[in-house]
């Protein structure tokens, strides 16, 4: 069943352990730096409920109404619903959300796939997955990812540094296991639960490990301490700094201090293979959301600049339009991915359609990795005076308003007060702090790139060229034979 907005919030308010700036938060639903991106959550499930969004952010099964982002694709309409669902929740809140539930249930269904796997290799666990996704859908649960282990010197194996410094199992009891160490999580300190799973390191040549550990872990339960970095909210004027006000996604590192984990809610649990099963297919659906958030960030790279270039009537110079274009180049490329692998989507192991998995993760490397650049170039657009002008109090105070205002106002349809709230969100999207944290984000926050390319080397069909240029160069049969 679908939750409101206040249903969400009151679940948050279980007596959670959350720190920020030194500082222990009471209510995570009112503090200045969380409470932003809170109702943010909470609106996309009150939209749910309106009747002009109702029919397209759920759907009913069962008698009941369930979120649309939840619901397992089993068929290409399951994907175009999601993508319309996403469009009218960003066209809504007026900005990009990227943690906000949609984009990290799908290494739930990732394990669905890999349930015969895991329960060939421990078949203690499998129905846990089962139950797990049906529970996500039937109580409209907010789902994190928690991965990365501070993990101290990588040259060591964990053992042979501060156990802790990855997450690892150190007792079973009856009850379940208990977990200690921490991980990063965006959006841990106001979301309902994480599925954790192990950052492949050192540890994984041994057969079983206290480290290969993957389960869900409630961010409310006893022994989970949220230690959360400083938000970009409520530290400076919205008018001057528009998106780092309301689209700050905080992160935190999750402490684990010997937490309680119930055996219903372990998935796999010290098999080393199981381990590395599960991060091979972590992202094969998730990386679908991850990259389509990208799309609507090129959109908002692209209006601010021609916005900026029609103001000022650079839009006439054709050298400026071959630079708008490259902005175009890049938002059609990540268009075309995301398109072509749901046109070419897959049957998954676990009966799920999954998008064409070398498209997509070729996306997310064109997406991520060209981002920088084009963050450039739209800067580069939209010219200095994003990062020279004055704040909004200077231009409504007696004495540098009226200066601002004469050299702000560009022509009859540009006011000074236009230009200014452009130049602002050009700042907060291009050259702020909060636009310096949102752009590491892409490059980390669903694995670095490295690991991006190993997706994409591990899901290419090499066999193509490879038969291409064995005819194409005359090659004997000998090489297809295998190494002495
Ligand atoms: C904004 C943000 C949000 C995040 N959100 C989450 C989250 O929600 N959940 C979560 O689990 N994690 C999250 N992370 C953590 C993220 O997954 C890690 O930052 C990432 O996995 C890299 O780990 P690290 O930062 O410890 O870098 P390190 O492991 O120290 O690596 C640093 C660099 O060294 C190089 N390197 C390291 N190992 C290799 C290798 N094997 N091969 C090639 N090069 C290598 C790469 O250049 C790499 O980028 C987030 C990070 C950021 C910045």
């Amino acid at each position: 069943m679908i939750r409101t907005g206040d249903q969400y919030r009151e679940g948050l308010r279980d007596g959670r352990e959350v720190w920020i700036e030194g500082e222990r938060v009471t209510d995570v639903t009112k503090h200045p730096a969380l409470k932003p991106i809170i109702d943010i959550k909470a609106r996309m499930y009150d939209m749910a409920y309106e009747a002009q969004f109702r029919d397209t952010l759920s759907y009913e099964e069962g008698g009941e109404r369930h979120s649309i982002f939840y619901k397992p694709p089993r068929e290409a309409k399951d994907w175009q619903d999601k993508l319309v669902a996403v469009d009218q929740v960003l066209k809504d809140i007026g900005g990009v959300v990227t943690r906000v539930g949609d984009e990290t249930i799908g290494e739930m269904w990732s394990l669905t796939d890999g349930r015969d796997v895991l329960a060939e290799i421990d078949p203690r666990f499998a129905a846990n997955i089962d139950h797990h996704i049906q529970a996500v859908i039937e109580k409209d649960i907010f789902h994190v990812s928690a991965n990365t282990d501070p993990k101290g010197d990588r040259s060591l194996a964990p053992q042979d540094q501060d156990p802790d410094l990855m997450v690892h199992v150190t007792k079973e009891t009856d009850a379940g296991i208990i977990i200690r160490g921490a991980k990063y999580e965006t959006a841990a300190a106001y979301a309902d639960q994480a599925y954790l799973k192990p950052t492949v390191g050192a540890w994984s040549t041994e057969k079983l490990s206290d480290y290969a550990v993957g389960c869900i872990v409630k961010m409310g339960a006893p022994g989970v301490k949220h230690i959360c970095r400083s938000g970009f909210a409520g530290k400076s004027n919205p008018t001057d700094y528009p998106l780092a006000n309301r689209f700050d996604e905080v992160e935190a590192l999750v402490v684990f201090d010997d937490v309680l984990i119930p055996w219903e809610d372990v998935f796999f649990y010290r098999h080393t293979r199981a381990a590395q099963f599960v991060r091979q297919t972590l992202h094969r659906y998730s990386a679908f959301p991850y990259v389509l958030r990208l799309l609507y960030n090129a959109d908002m790279m692209i209006g601010a600049a021609m916005w900026n270039a029609k103001q000022t009537g650079l839009d006439k110079l054709q050298a400026v339009r071959e630079k708008l274009a490259d902005l175009v180049v890049y938002r059609e490329g990540i268009n075309a991915h995301l398109t072509a692998s749901l046109a070419m989507a897959e049957r998954s192991p676990g009966g799920l359609l999954m998008p064409q998995q070398s498209m997509l993760y070729a996306g997310r490397v064109l997406a991520c990795s060209q981002l920088p650049a084009m963050m450039h170039i739209a800067r580069e657009l939209c010219g200095g005076q994003i990062c020279i002008t004055p704040n909004s109090d200077a231009f409504a105070a007696e004495g540098s308003g009226q200066w601002l205002d004469k050299f702000y106002s560009l022509n009859q349809n540009w006011q000074s007060d236009d230009r200014r709230k452009l130049l602002a969100f050009a700042r907060d999207l291009l050259n702020s702090d909060y636009a310096g944290h949102r752009l590491t984000f892409v490059q980390f926050a669903q694995a670095p790139h490295f690991n991006h390319l190993a997706a994409v080397y591990n899901s290419f069909d090499f066999s193509g060229p490879l038969d291409f240029v064995k005819k194409s160069a005359d090659l004997s049969d000998r090489i297809d034979a295998p190494k002495q």
